[in-house]
């Protein structure tokens, strides 16, 4: 047989009661393997959060592989037809096959932007061998931006997977052996365990094939993690190489503003004191430039609303998140200053002893009693509860592309360039 390195990216097999693409990559490599074939790179591919076409969390996989690039895609292409939720008016299954790795620019503008079907087919037509759609074949967008992927900062997630005669039953899982998990392996993995809630936050609810996920900073911390864990026996894992919490969704804001469906950091100050409102969503103007961008931390983000709700008016900060209908959906934010807040108020007498009161707009103040007057008011100041620093959502709340505080995150530098424009690409 033709022997070859290739790329194969699969996207868009799943609906919302039923499959997951991250299991038939495990599925479609683990048959390859056993034909001969050897499994360079298992990627999970995380692409642009806030698309609406979505069914869970927008991932798309890729496998490197040395073999014959033929077969894998015809073995691919059965897999999908025979396990692909197609009765889901949302599911539209993409493969796309490659012997060279395409340039990255596709993957960067499906991670951060929103891209069509004729724009993948451009880059399957210059640079891939082999695709193949199913019904409107939006999955090529995912399985195309996989293969072109590149990873200047990248993650690792062990994927534990149930037998499939399991499917309709509860998970059986010891919540605690997650707790421990994390407790013990921390910060090296991240997002096992909700501490605030009191569960873990790695096990799905619904009825797809994931038992759980480990999400960590090497295949070895993950893997360890997975030791600790105890559960009903998984039918099968993978450990993937993945973008996940790396903030390859996030541009910078330019020009006119921001666009709908597009993931920000924006550096600004707060124009008005957080308000909480209805559901208790908490909100702030942010002014950047000239532009004056609503920001919101909704109710599911829980005590990261305490921090957002500390924020004052003046307050230089940098924000991340996605512009959904005109509002900035908080993910994090680093405040560069924490100043005491100014409370000027009217100043004693020094006769009397009297508060004075105000001697009309801009006349300073006046005592009522012996008329003596005072330009300037005496100043106390707010003590503030929060600190300069980076502040982020909890872990059932936050976006698998945020990069959790827990890798570590230095303070910005005066550029505050998102990761695919910096440099020293993170490590
Ligand atoms: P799955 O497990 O099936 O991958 P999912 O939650 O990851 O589930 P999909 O069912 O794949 O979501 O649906 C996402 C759809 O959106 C896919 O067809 C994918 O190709 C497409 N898509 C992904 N990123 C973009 C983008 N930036 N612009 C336009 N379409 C996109």
């Amino acid at each position: 047989m033709n022997q070859s390195h290739f790329f194969i990216g699969i996207d868009d097999t799943d609906a919302p009661d039923g499959m997951c693409t991250t299991w038939l990559g495990t599925i479609l490599a683990r048959m390859l393997q056993k034909s001969g074939m050897q499994l360079l790179c298992a990627r999970l591919v995380r692409l642009n959060p806030t698309i609406p076409y979505k069914t869970r969390g927008n991932a798309a996989i890729s496998l490197e592989m040395i073999g014959n690039a033929e077969y894998a895609f015809s073995l691919a292409c059965d897999l999908v037809a025979r396990n692909a939720v197609l009765s889901c008016q949302n599911t539209n299954p993409g493969i796309v096959v490659s012997i060279k790795k395409p340039p990255s620019d596709f993957y960067w503008k499906a991670v951060s932007g929103i891209c069509t079907i004729e724009e993948a087919i451009h880059v399957i037509n210059k640079h891939c061998l082999y695709h193949k759609k199913y019904k409107l074949g939006r999955g090529l967008i995912g399985a195309t931006a996989a293969i072109c992927s590149e990873f200047p900062d990248k993650t690792w997630e062990f994927l534990a997977y149930r037998n499939q005669d399991r499917l309709m039953q509860r998970r059986e899982i010891e919540h605690e052996s997650f707790y421990l998990s994390e407790k013990l392996t921390f910060p090296h993995t991240w997002d096992t365990w909700d501490e605030d809630e009191g569960h873990p936050v790695c096990v799905p609810h619904s009825y797809d094939p994931v038992l759980y996920g480990i999400r960590g900073d090497t295949p070895f911390s993950v893997t360890r993690a997975v030791s600790f864990i105890i559960s009903e026996p998984p039918g099968m894992f993978q450990v993937w190489e993945t973008n996940q919490g790396t903030d390859a969704h996030l541009v910078q804001c330019m020009g006119e503003g921001p666009e709908e469906g597009i993931s920000y950091l924006i550096q600004g100050k707060v124009l008005s004191n957080p308000v909480t409102g209805k559901g208790g969503h908490v909100s702030f103007i942010l002014l950047t430039g000239k532009l004056e961008i609503l920001c919101m931390a909704f109710e599911p983000t829980k005590k990261f609303r305490d921090a957002v709700r500390s924020l004052k008016a003046g307050d230089k900060i940098l924000v991340m998140g996605s512009y959904l209908k005109k509002t900035l959906n908080l993910e994090k934010f680093y405040l560069f200053n924490a100043d005491p807040v100014p409370l000027p108020h009217a100043p004693l007498c020094p006769s009397c002893k009297k508060r004075m009161t105000s001697a009309g707009l801009r006349k300073g103040y006046k005592c009522r009693i012996c008329g003596q007057r005072e330009r300037e008011p005496d100043m106390a100041y707010e003590r503030r509860t929060i600190h300069p620093g980076w502040y982020e959502v909890p872990p059932g709340a936050r976006r698998h592309l945020a990069r959790p505080l827990a890798r570590g995150m230095a303070p910005p530098d005066a550029t505050c360039l998102p990761i695919n424009q910096r440099s020293d690409r993170l490590s």
